[in-house]
């Protein structure tokens, strides 16, 4: 995976976050020294998660956000990993898709716009009459 992807969805540095896309707790144990309670909080994190993976060689997770969830990089599901990969391999279908939906959704704004202007001169006319009489 590559910095740009990692800086794309702000990735930060975390102790420990569920995947939220194979609901793994990750955790990075490299520096016990970093977690509050030592072993005790890593105990404490890991209650009532059966799916576990711990990150040894890691003093922080790197935990990005996609769609609002947080997501984790290094995860073993490599979820986040595919992502970047497909957005990058369909990059010029994606480029193509987010420039045709924008101009259709400037079309779309323009047009009701239009609207609202013929809405409000019609209702200027309209109260240009109830003055008049
Ligand atoms: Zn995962």
């Amino acid at each position: 995976m590559s910095q740009e992807w990692k800086d794309a969805i702000r990735a930060e540095e975390q102790l420990h976050a569920v995947c939220p896309f194979c609901h793994t707790l990750n955790f990075a144990t490299a520096n016990l020294g970093l977690w509050p309670y030592g072993e005790a909080g890593i105990a404490q994190v890991k209650k009532g998660h059966t799916k576990v993976q711990e990150h040894p060689d890691k003093d922080q997770l790197e935990v990005g956000e996609l769609e609002g969830k947080k997501v984790v990089f290094g995860c073993e599901c490599g979820r986040l990993e595919m992502f970047e990969a497909w957005i990058w391999n369909s990059r010029y279908e994606i480029v193509d898709y987010i420039t045709l939906r924008a101009a259709a959704e400037i079309a779309e704004n323009k047009a009701l716009e239009e609207k609202a202007g013929i809405a409000k001169a019609r209702l200027a006319v309209v109260k240009g009459r109830g003055e008049k009489s």
